[in-house]
């Protein structure tokens, strides 16, 4: 049975193959954006750091101004507690403000130590040189330059502190300050001053978002079982499928089996004639392939083409279901050229769903059964023939017998009367020469009749030595009268030094003279001048003798049909001649032949064998 190939079985996996892959590409899509996102993100922590940054160093700058315009005050006597610069300090970051001369001793301070606010978050300082040698020691709160200087939507998305070159948190928008360790969620440090003492850090407060992934990844969750269990379906249904096609394909082996091993060859064709199918028998039987015949329409080319149109119109008839049932017999003609005899029996072709689609020939071929047949009825009429033969042998048997007395009586007869002539003194030399010939004639006739009793009898040829050119001579002095009569010029011409045959001279004769006889009828048939030409001579082992006449000729008949008994084209011919004479020469060993003459007419020949 033959197989699906291997990888059809697989198939199946392709789509699930095809699934993973675009999966894959979703996942590496998905993680590309987050990258892509999460470095947006970055860029928007780097931008709002400084940004931050900006404007912080704006804040202190400011404060660092204010400080300056209470060292103006200060140097324009003002008292410090009432400076206006120190009020507006006070009302904003600054914590303390300490007054120091040219020694660093302490001038003044404000607010005095007693009442100066307790500050969580640790302390920053600013200094300022006085014009006099002294100093401003600025004591300001952090926290209070963030919550001032960081804008409110950017303190919900970020931990905003302040740290020192050791890290140590210095301020915090928390309202517990407490240093936040950024772990993994993003952060990024921008120095506020130029020694680098004092670092603005924003830490993300969420973790940034993953976008679409989680909604990837849960799709991917849901998607890869049912690709899996469409794959699995796909493939239980191609399992079935396969098999079903190896269990079709198994059936359609072992029914063209079938249909090759059967004896008889079977040709399906459709309404309109056009072959569909046919077995390896009949391909055999036709010599032709399947391919050269499937689709070929009528005529069809294994008809014989000397039956086209019979075989058309039977076509047409079996067609339209007027086959006869018992079958009918036809000739076709094999690719090779020989003929074939043919039985068909023509059935309706049904297809699964009963319907009737076109017709299925079942072919017999009775070529041999038909050419056993036809010799059986030939053997019969042989011996048909050999029994009219052994009757006619039978008569003549009998004639020969019944004539051999009065042929004896004729004879006695007329030597009687030669002698009652002779003792009366009749000297007539014409009645002596015609009584003498009619002896002659009479004892003729009884060796004849004699030879053929014998022959018909079945006793051998009486054979002897003989020099066949006289026995010839004398057939033809025979029928010279005859001949004489109807215009027939007789030529022999017989080689002089033709060496002696072993034969029966009586039945030779009557070969010659049948054969002259017929040459002479067939000349009849036309005008003057008529000619019989008769040859002797030796050729390979045998000697020949030649008939040869300028008369119509055969037209075509082959010697079996001439030589057969009873077949004569003579009105009153019994058509025995030629038979016997070939009896009487294959009795002899030799062979009577007849053909086309060179004088026109006919020519018949025998040989006799020399040894
Ligand atoms: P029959 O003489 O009784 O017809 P034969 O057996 O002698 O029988 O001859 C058979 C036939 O052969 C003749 O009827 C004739 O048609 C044909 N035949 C014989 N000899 C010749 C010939 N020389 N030329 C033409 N046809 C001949």
């Amino acid at each position: 049975m033959p197989k699906a190939p291997d990888w059809r079985r697989w198939t199946w996996s392709l789509p699930l193959l095809l699934a993973l892959l675009f999966v894959a590409a979703v996942l590496a899509w998905a993680r590309a954006d987050r990258a892509a996102e999460r470095e947006a993100e970055q860029q928007t922590l780097i931008a709002d750091s400084l940004s931050t940054a900006a404007q912080l160093r704006v804040r202190l700058d400011e404060e660092h101004r204010l400080l300056r315009e209470l060292a103006a005050q200060l140097a324009g006597g003002q008292a410090l507690d009432e400076a206006p610069a120190l009020r507006q300090g006070l009302a904003g970051s600054w914590q303390s403000l300490v007054w120091l001369d040219a020694q660093l001793r302490e001038r003044a301070q404000q607010p005095p130590p007693g009442l100066q606010r307790r500050e969580l978050s640790q302390s920053l300082f600013l200094n300022e040189d006085l014009a006099d040698g002294g100093r401003l020691v600025l004591r300001y709160d952090p926290a209070r330059l963030l919550a001032a200087g960081v804008p409110w939507w950017l303190s919900r998305r970020y931990d905003v502190q302040l740290i020192d070159h050791e890290d140590q948190l210095v301020a915090s928008l928390l309202r517990a300050p407490v240093r936040v360790v950024s772990g993994d969620l993003p952060s990024h440090r921008v120095p506020l001053d130029e020694a680098g003492s004092l670092l603005l850090e924003l830490t993300l407060r969420e973790p940034m978002r993953d976008g679409l992934l989680p909604l990837v990844l849960a799709l991917i969750a849901g998607f890869l079982p049912l690709a899996a269990w469409a794959s699995w379906l796909l493939r239980r249904q191609l399992r079935r499928l396969i098999a079903a096609e190896a269990r079709w394909r198994g059936e359609a082996a072992w029914r063209a089996a079938i249909e090759d091993s059967a004896l008889v060859g079977l040709r399906a064709r459709d309404a309109e004639g056009l072959l569909l199918s046919v077995n390896r028998t009949f391909c055999e039987m036709v010599g032709r392939s399947a391919a050269e015949l499937v689709g070929h329409a009528p005529p069809m080319p294994y008809w014989h083409p000397d039956g086209l149109n019979e075989a058309m119109q039977r076509s047409r008839r079996n067609l339209q279901g007027g086959a006869p049932r018992e079958g009918y017999e036809t000739r076709w003609r094999h690719a090779s050229g020989r003929d074939i005899d043919v039985l068909v029996f023509e059935t309706p072709l049904v297809d699964a769903q009963g319907q009737q689609i076109g017709w299925l020939g079942t072919v017999l071929d009775i070529t041999e059964r038909k050419r056993l047949a036809e010799s059986e009825a030939r053997q019969v009429e042989a011996q048909a023939q050999a029994a009219r033969l052994t009757m006619l042998g039978e008569i003549a048997s009998t004639l020969a017998h019944e004539l051999n007395q009065p042929l004896s009586a004729i004879a006695s007869w007329n030597a009687g009367v030669i002698n009652s002539l002779q003792r009366l003194g009749v000297d007539d030399a014409q009645v002596h020469g015609a009584l003498q010939r009619l002896g002659e004639q009479a004892a003729q006739a009884g060796r004849v009749v004699k030879r053929i009793r014998q022959f018909l009898t079945k006793r051998e040829p009486q054979l002897e030595p003989l020099r066949l050119n006289p026995v010839i001579e004398a057939a033809a002095r025979v029928l010279s009268k005859e001949f004489a009569q109807r215009e027939v010029q007789l030529e022999l011409r017989l080689d002089a030094t033709l060496p002696e045959v072993v034969a029966d001279a009586v039945l030779i004769e009557q070969v010659l003279i049948n054969l002259l006889r017929n040459a002479g009828d067939a000349l009849l048939e036309r005008a003057p001048p008529r000619r019989i030409q008769v040859h002797s001579r030796v050729a390979g082992g045998f000697l020949v003798v030649e008939v040869c006449d300028n008369g119509p000729g055969l037209g075509g008949r082959s010697s079996e049909q001439l030589f057969s008994p009873f077949y004569s084209t003579k009105r009153e011919g019994m058509g025995m001649g030629l038979a016997i004479c070939r009896s009487i020469i294959e009795a002899h060993h030799g062979v009577l032949d007849a053909g086309p003459a060179q004088l026109g007419g006919a020519r018949f020949a025998f040989s006799l064998p020399l040894s």
